[in-house]
């Protein structure tokens, strides 16, 4: 359940136009946010079929223009993302996104969690307007260091 602004509607909560079982209850006129999203299960022909996200309980989503992978886990299953096989694709996609310092971000509610090749690290409730994630690199370490602006 992602944050949709242009409805006001925050992470983790239903939309009131999401008719379960069904879809969307106002499909034709839906905001344009909900147009542009792409989920990947649908978006590519390669995306695991069996992680179709009514069964995953994860949906990933290409944002930024390929500069982040969001993967938005059912609030009500929030170890989802543990799955191995879930586990194992983000940090695919991690290492896949490290060389051109693109991030893969998994999100529970306002809750991030920053999927790197090496390491994982939970930034809190930071999926909430105003808030950016931001990557860099730390010449100390030779490894990204993951900020929250
Ligand atoms: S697609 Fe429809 S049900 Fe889903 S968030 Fe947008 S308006 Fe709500």
């Amino acid at each position: 359940m992602l944050r949709v602004e242009e409805l006001n509607k925050p992470a983790g909560t239903w939309c009131p136009s999401c008719r379960k079982g069904v879809g969307c209850g106002i499909y034709e006129t839906r905001p344009g946010e909900c147009r542009t999203f792409g989920c990947l299960w649908l978006a590519d022909e390669q995306f695991p079929a069996e992680l179709k996200p009514e069964r995953s309980k994860v949906v990933f989503a290409v944002e930024f223009g390929g500069g982040r992978v969001g993967a938005y886990v059912d609030a009500d299953q929030p170890a989802a993302w543990r799955r191995p096989d879930i586990f194992a694709l983000l940090k695919r996609m991690a290492a896949a996104q490290a060389a051109r310092r693109g991030q893969v971000i998994v999100f529970i509610r306002d809750r991030a969690i920053a999927i790197l090749p090496d390491r994982e690290v939970d930034l809190g409730a930071v999926n909430v307007p105003g808030k950016s994630i931001v990557y860099r690199d730390d010449p100390r370490t030779g490894r990204i260091d993951v900020q929250v602006v």
